[in-house]
């Protein structure tokens, strides 16, 4: 155990069986706290926290966020919501709902508890920036009405509540700004970029390279991202964010499959799909606050943390 037992805390991680969220679950219990996971398991699932199941400082909950809960906790990761753009727009309202009623009963229960809370927003913010790279004094080119919207906008409204709590309850809050992560434990099936790639490739199947792969994105290794929320909720009170938390070295997803394809030794080509609608055609962190404020930076490359997500996936034996 890395903390003392005076300084041992309540953590409810909303969305614990996510990708994210498994990873935070484990990075919390490896210091010594009790941690309440609440899922609904709609994009998470059980094996990404089985091996905590039995931890006696690990409790898992199925529940919805949209619902209100009663526990006691000193503090609140709140990440439940889906992320990859097929499953939150599978059923919009519910992903609007997930971000707004959600984080209104989060922010209800930190009220009560006068616990800090921290929100897992998002890069979507930004929407298609005219700004680049984003700065946290970018309003952000969203569109309102497309299908991003409910995951985009449904966000930018979590931000505005947890303001508003600040403002008006005085409650301690904290919000990043998590652009694109990935590494192990994301679902072969989630559709995101990363995954997609890889599985791609382990299995031989042509690369879908959506328009003509010169969007970019910036990743951050999952590890490097877990230790900069952890960063932030442990932060003095007046760091409130909004922060950037992402990697800033930037790739075009042309040079990303290319990547793919060379540390898995894949002999899959690329096939051209459509540009899903809405699809930014840039991304990329400035962490000069992150930097200022959290002492904080990604240490773990492109090429090595693809390495470690890649030997996941042969794990899971997705070929
Ligand atoms: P994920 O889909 O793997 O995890 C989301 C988790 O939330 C899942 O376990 C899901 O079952 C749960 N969930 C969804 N709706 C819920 C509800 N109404 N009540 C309770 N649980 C619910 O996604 P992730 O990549 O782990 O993302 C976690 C958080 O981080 C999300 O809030 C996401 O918006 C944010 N985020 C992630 C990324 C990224 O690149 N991974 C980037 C920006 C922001
Ligand atoms: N809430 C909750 N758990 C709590 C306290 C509140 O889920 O421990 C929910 C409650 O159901 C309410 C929401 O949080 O709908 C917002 O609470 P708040 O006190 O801010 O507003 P009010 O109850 O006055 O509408
Ligand atoms: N993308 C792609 N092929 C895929 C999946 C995604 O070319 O099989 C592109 C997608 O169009 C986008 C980028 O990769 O430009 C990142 O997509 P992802 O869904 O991972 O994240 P987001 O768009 O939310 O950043």
């Amino acid at each position: 155990m890395s903390r003392l037992y005076s300084s041992r805390k309540r953590i409810l991680v909303t969305g614990g069986a996510g990708f994210l969220g498994s990873h935070l679950c484990d990075r919390l219990i490896a210091d010594g706290h009790d941690v309440l996971c609440a899922d609904n398991f709609f994009t998470g699932d059980k094996s990404n926290i089985e091996h905590l199941v039995g931890e006696p400082r690990f409790e898992l909950l199925r529940h919805d966020i949209t619902f209100p809960l009663f526990v006691e906790v000193d503090e609140i990761y709140n990440l439940a919501c889906p992320a990859s753009p097929i499953h939150y727009q599978h059923d919009p309202v519910q992903t609007t709902k997930t971000s707004v009623h959600g984080s209104i009963n989060m922010l209800g229960l930190a009220k009560r508890l006068k616990a800090k809370i921290l929100q897992a927003s998002t890069s979507e913010v930004y929407g298609d920036p005219a700004v680049h790279p984003q700065t946290e004094g970018y309003w952000g080119h969203v569109n309102p009405i497309g299908p991003r919207s409910c995951y985009d906008e449904g966000k930018r409204c979590a931000e505005t509540l947890f303001f508003d709590y600040h403002r008006q309850h005085g409650l301690e809050i904290k919000v990043a700004r998590i652009f694109n992560t990935y590494g192990p434990r994301m679902h072969p099936a989630d559709g995101r970029v990363v995954s997609n790639f890889i599985v791609q490739a382990l299995k031989g199947e042509s690369i879908t390279l959506y328009g003509d792969g010169q969007q970019s994105r910036s990743f951050c290794y999952v590890d490097d991202l877990i230790d900069g929320l952890v960063r932030l909720m442990d932060s003095a009170a007046e760091v409130t964010g909004p922060i950037n938390l992402g990697n800033p070295r930037e790739f075009t997803m042309a040079e990303l499959a290319a990547q793919v394809i060379a540390a898995t030794g894949s002999k899959s080509e690329l096939t051209h799909a459509p540009l899903p609608e809405d699809d930014p055609r840039q991304r990329q962190p400035d962490i000069g606050k992150a930097r200022q404020w959290l002492g904080w930076e990604p240490r773990v490359p492109l090429a090595d943390g693809l390495e470690r997500t890649i030997a996941y996936f042969r794990g899971l034996a997705v070929a």
